[in-house]
Parts: structure tokens; sequence; C-alpha cells
């Protein structure tokens, strides 16, 4: 069983001194335990938070221990009457081959469905965040303009998409040109920006000639510096996450600009009447999983949502997959395949 731990805790970016990769003996389910191995791992970017102690919504992984994750696994042995061999389960057991568990936790998947890794996507955490976060806060309506960034990624690919169902001008922002013409061509956004561009701010301001009625954030940052004059009166903006800080220390994170960033930030909001609002999917929405759950298979099924995986193969290949999603280099979801399905 092979499983990596936690080793130190990273100052800045994460460094593969940071992951240790240990074996050791498949663990053997007790009474009312089933042993799970594990099919899929989803990396997220909220990983890096668990890496830190730092304040957080959710407690740190303790050094020494394995990382925390959520996983499709199959039941391979079972001595708990809820499930049995071979069945598929949604569960959180981490960056490890085998896990063993009482069951609780874990929720059965469709052992026929094709895609069993979509439970970790676009079915999933980051599917029921775009959802919730750009229907329940952002409340577009047919006809406004819409942004959102990493936009090529599982929770802005899916923002935009549901955004284009509502009738909405949709505008992505992404890195690189190749993922902004799959963000336009295949997932049918009107426009994609490309944050790397020396001209960015004003790619965006001519990408939204009517202002933003909705930016969905995802990364904070000078992104966030671009779409900030461009936002309309009575605007909202969920704000679900700020990769671009995440590797952020006291000494790096420096704010370009002036002194006065708080105070335009303020004003803004005044004037215009803005509502920004964070949110923590699980801790805010939870009780919702059954509603997104029906409509998001429904517009899969039909064709109307496409989700791309970038899958990288072997538990081994986790740290620099995951080093990578911080700094841009997976294109969608990022799941790491440890077995066959
Ligand atoms: P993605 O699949 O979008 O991958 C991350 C992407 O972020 C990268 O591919 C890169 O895309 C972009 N990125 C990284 N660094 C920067 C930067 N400095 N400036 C601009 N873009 C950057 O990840 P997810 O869809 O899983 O997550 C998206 C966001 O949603 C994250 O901030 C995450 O923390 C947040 N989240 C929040 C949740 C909540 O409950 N609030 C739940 C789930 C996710 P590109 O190459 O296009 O720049």
């Amino acid at each position: 069983n092979r499983r990596i731990l936690l080793s130190s805790r990273p100052v800045g970016a994460p460094t593969s001194e940071d992951f240790q990769l240990v074996s050791g003996p498949v663990p053997q389910p007790e009474a009312g335990q089933v042993l799970l191995r594990t099919l899929f791992l989803s990396l997220d970017p909220y990983m890096r938070g668990r890496m830190s102690d730092g304040p957080s919504y959710a407690a740190p992984v303790a050094l020494g221990e394995v990382m925390v994750g959520g996983t499709v696994s199959r039941v391979e042995a079972s001595h708990n009457p809820r499930f049995a061999m071979g069945d598929l389960v949604l569960g959180y057991t981490g960056w490890q081959d085998y896990a063993v568990s009482d069951g609780q936790g874990l929720t059965k998947l469709d052992a026929a469905d094709p895609h069993p890794s979509h439970a970790l996507g676009v079915l999933g955490m980051t599917g029921f965040t775009a959802y919730m976060g750009l229907l329940d806060i952002g409340k577009p309506v047919a006809g406004e303009t819409v942004v959102v960034a990493a936009a090529s990624g599982a929770v802005g690919s899916v923002v935009g998409q549901i955004a284009r169902i509502k009738g909405c001008t949709v505008v992505g922002i992404a890195g690189g040109a190749e993922k902004c013409r799959y963000v336009v061509d295949e997932l049918g956004f009107d426009h994609c920006v490309d944050h790397h561009s020396s001209d960015f701010a004003a790619q965006l301001a001519a990408a939204c000639p009517k202002g933003i009625d909705v930016y969905f954030e995802n990364v904070g940052g000078a992104v966030f510096d671009a779409v900030l004059p461009l936002l309309n009166t009575r605007a909202r903006v969920p704000v679900c996450g700020l990769i671009a800080h995440y590797n952020d220390t006291a000494k790096n994170a420096t704010t370009p600009g002036g002194p006065d960033r708080r105070a335009t930030l303020m004003g803004t909001l005044l004037r215009k009447r803005i509502r920004m609002q964070g949110f923590i999917i699980f801790d805010d929405y939870a009780p919702r999983f059954g509603e997104f759950h029906t409509a998001m298979s429904t517009w899969v099924k039909e064709g109307r949502i496409a989700a791309r995986e970038d899958i990288v193969q072997g538990l081994e290949n986790a740290p620099s997959a995951f080093m990578g999603l911080l700094q841009g280099k997976n294109f969608g979801k990022l799941v790491i395949q440890l077995a066959d399905a």
C-alpha cells in the first residue's frame, strides 16, 4: 500500500520535499469495515490550504499524515452489510492506494457508470461549486454579461456553460491561447481572454462592451484588478477562490498599484452597490446537493455541459501534478488514476 504523506509545511509554492511516498502492507478490514482500492483521486486547489497551519475553515493535515482528498474507490473486501465486493464508492480517503472505512461518509456510485471519475468533478464537488456559486450568489439574468476566471478549469468551465444555458453573454479568462480556444470552440463561451497577454486589461474591457454584471471569482490577483473597473452597478461577485494568492507569504504578498487599493475597492462597492459574497461549498450548501445532481446529470446527458478531465496516471505523480495545478499546468479537472476502473 503506497501512501503520500505531508512531510513539511511549504513556505510559498510547495516543492517535492513537502511530500513523502511511503509503502507498507495493505490494511485489513475488521468487523463492520470495508477495504477500498482507490481508482481515482481528485486534486484540488484547496489542498494547498490544508498543507499550511494558518487560519482556515478546515483543520490542516498533520505532518506525517496522509494528504487528504476526494476519491472514487472499489470495495475489495466487505465486513459491512451496506457494501458488497465490487461496489464503487465516493469517499474522502486521500492520497493512497488502499484505505479501510467503517462506511461513514461513503456514497455508493452506480457501478455501471461508464465515467465514475465525474463524481469528483462535474457531477461532484467542483460542479456543485459552480452551480451554487453562480445561481445562488451570482443570480445571472438572461442578457447579462458573466465573466469567469480559470475558465477552462473544473469550476470555471461549468460556471460559463451554466451561464450560457441561462441566456447570458459569457466571457472566460484563461491562461494561454490553447485554453482560450477550447473555452470558445468547445465550451461555447462568447469570448475568452488570455490573462498572460501584456494588454490583458484592455482585451477584457473590449470583450465586455456592456460592462460586467456577474464576476465569478476563482483567482484574485491581477485578474481581479482588471475586472474591478468593469463591474456594473448592482453587479454580483461570488468569491469562490483566490488561487493566485495560495502561495503568498508575508514576504511575497506585496500589493502593486499604489496605496489606495482598499479605498478603490470599497469605493467601487459603495458607489455601484456591488454584492461580493464568499462561500464554502459543502458548509453552505450540502442540503442542496440532490437538486444540483439532478440538474447537472440531465445537462451532461443532453450534451449541454461538457467536462474535460486532465487524468494523470500513477499515485507517484500526484505531487508534481498538484504543484502544476497551482501554476496553470492542468487543462480541465485534474484527477489521478491509481488503478483500472
Ligand atoms: P482549476 O481546474 O481551475 O485549476 C486551477 C487553475 O487556476 C489553473 O489551471 C490556472 O488556469 C488558474 N490559475 C492558477 N494560478 C493562477 C494565477 N496566478 N492567476 C490566474 N489564474 C491562475 O481548479 P478548480 O476549478 O478546482 O478551482 C478553481 C477555484 O475554485 C480555486 O480558486 C479553488 O480554490 C476554488 N474552489 C472553491 C470552492 C469553495 O467551496 N469555495 C470549492 C472548489 C473550488 P489558467 O491556466 O487558465 O490560468
